[in-house]
């Protein structure tokens, strides 16, 4: 077996293992493959080990590939899960299948209208500032709800639900708390009457206590491809 496929395999039993902890079903618990500076080849040896979701962070990165890669179009389901500016959205739009970090109405509005006719809409979650910090991406806690009502009006996306970087914790307890508050964001998105499903957390060093507070899709690099040089 080669390394990816053991890579892959260990970390399906780790969310298997972390999802019966929480008392969740692991189908419950989504893997997307973050390959970002990770070349073709083995995200090729990944397919083949049975992968299907894979996330860029790079647009000029994340088209080649998808190019590259064209033989499995059908197959793989691309994420973008980067910043994305608002000059550089027309590519998303017609590339990938899903946006993770939405965090202003202008770039769903652009990726709506850019979105070409006869593809399924852009799936699209918001990415959220869940730990409050200065420097980080995504909108206030505060500001989801009507941007959410504003974005599941769009013809072409389909709000799925949130998404968040906490500021890096070490102890479990720690680590938990933003995400629970990102479930209990998405739950008061439910309770106002939006169809959302989806909460786009947890990376390699947090992934446990993500999927303890609810993650439905968990967004793993390191523990798959090794280290990034
Ligand atoms: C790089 C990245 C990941 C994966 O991080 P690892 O620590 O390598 O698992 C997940 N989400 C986002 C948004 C990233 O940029």
């Amino acid at each position: 077996m080669s390394v990816i496929a053991a890579n892959l395999q260990a970390v399906e039993s780790d969310i298997a293992a972390a999802a019966q902890q929480a008392g969740r079903p692991a189908s419950e618990v989504a893997l997307l493959a973050v390959s970002k500076t990770v070349p073709v080849a083995r995200i090729r040896e990944a397919y083949e080990a049975g992968q299907r979701a894979f996330g860029e962070n790079y647009v000029q990165e994340g088209v080649e590939k998808i190019g590259a890669l064209d033989d499995l179009r059908g197959g793989i389901v691309w994420h973008f899960i980067g910043p994305l500016q608002s000059n550089k959205t027309r590519v998303v739009a017609e590339q990938f299948d899903w946006v993770h970090a939405i965090d202003r109405l202008k770039i769903a509005e652009r990726l709506s209208a850019q979105r070409p006719a006869g593809l399924a809409p852009l799936q699209v979650c918001i990415q959220v500032n869940i730990s409050g910090e200065d420097t980080k991406s995504g909108v206030a806690p505060d500001e989801v709800p009507a941007l959410a009502q504003a974005i599941a009006a769009l013809p072409n996306l389909q709000l799925r639900g949130l998404m968040a970087i906490p500021a890096q914790a070490n102890d479990p307890v720690a680590q938990r708390r933003p995400f629970a508050d990102l479930r209990r964001l998405l739950d008061q998105l439910r309770q106002s009457g939006l169809n959302v499903d989806t909460l786009s957390m947890g990376m390699s060093a947090d992934m446990d206590a993500a999927i303890a507070e609810g993650a439905t899709l968990v967004r793993i690099g390191t523990a798959i491809f090794g280290a990034r040089g």
